[in-house]
């Protein structure tokens, strides 16, 4: 049998000095370890790596600590807009969607797209009537709303900045949600979701629903789901870049991520990081900012949940 595995991200980067508090803490890691243990369970019994995939995100989505479903930052124009995409390592197949509101789990409605549809992107209006005519039914308002989110709103809602979670770019936070797993037939999968950045205008999308920048699974090589800087991710064509480095130049999955995360796409000045599994259920979670909330377990017994560099 094959060694299986599961990485998850809440997002790379750290709180805003003062703001993480030991309860806190605790909070993001029991979430955290809440997701983890959805997943791993889904693999232990024998299922897929894209179901493990998407209930561990499902409940990253689920809790209002994360930038992605429930706790999905502000835009401009004081709603949300969520992206996220699903892909498979065996079959290549993927679906995404952005620039989507009232959805509880973005990541669902992405899975959907990938096994119901003929397409792999909707975007916007078009996605939302994917979403109608597959049956789901839209939350208010009220239940994506967060204090916390609502404050980083209203400190820059009349400039024509936008951030990732956190004002001073130095102690940016990035909070999008992903899961990579390996399972027990050596199937590999990605899966991402995102609120994008507080006060985002004009459509914009990160790299979280583009499959190769934030997003990229393929047996042969690699899954990976990333978290940063999008502009940054979607230039240096992230995910895609580490299966290439692994296909072409025959890099471990722990070189080839570390390369591109601690190098290239430092070189253009991108920040955040990504977790990564391959085909035999070797697990790697490279970041370059402060800290990248993630955890990982492992068939051979290995198991973390952590926030800051080890
Ligand atoms: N990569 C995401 C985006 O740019 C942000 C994040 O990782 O939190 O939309």
């Amino acid at each position: 049998m094959n060694t299986f595995s599961i990485a998850i991200h809440g997002g790379a980067g750290t709180l805003v000095k003062g703001m993480m508090t030991p309860e806190l803490e605790t909070q993001y890691k029991e979430a955290l370890k809440n997701a983890l243990d959805k997943g791993y369970a889904i693999l232990k019994n024998g299922g897929t790596s894209t179901e493990a995939v998407e209930i561990a995100v499902v409940e990253l989505e689920n809790s209002h600590l994360f930038n992605a479903g429930k706790g999905a930052v502000f835009t401009a124009d004081e709603t949300h807009e969520m992206d996220a995409s699903i892909m498979e390592g065996k079959s290549l197949n993927a679906g995404a969607v952005s620039l989507i509101t009232g959805i509880k789990n973005p990541i669902s409605l992405a899975k959907d797209v990938m096994e119901n549809s003929e397409h792999v992107f909707l975007a916007g209006n078009g996605a939302m009537q994917f979403a109608k005519k597959m049956n789901y039914s839209l939350e208010d308002e009220t239940y994506f709303y967060d204090k916390l989110r609502h404050q980083q709103w209203i400190e820059i809602k009349d400039t024509d900045s936008f951030q990732l979670d956190h004002s001073v770019k130095k102690d940016s936070k990035f909070g999008t949600v992903g899961a990579v797993a390996c399972d027990k037939e050596g199937n590999i999968a990605a899966a991402t979701s995102t609120g994008g950045m507080t006060n985002k205008r004009y459509g914009r999308v990160g790299d979280s629903p583009m499959i190769g920048a934030g997003n990229y699974a393929n047996n042969k090589t690699c899954a990976i789901s990333c978290t940063g800087s999008g502009e940054f991710f979607i230039r240096g064509v992230v995910a895609y870049d580490v299966s290439c480095l692994m296909e072409h130049k025959a890099m471990s999955l722990k070189d080839a991520s570390e390369e591109v995360i601690n190098k290239r796409i430092l070189e253009i000045k991108g920040d955040g990081g990504l977790i990564a599994v391959d085909a035999k259920g070797n697990i790697a979670m490279p970041f370059n900012t402060e800290g990248m909330y993630r955890a990982s377990k492992s068939s051979n017994g290995e198991e973390e949940v952590s926030i800051y560099k080890n």
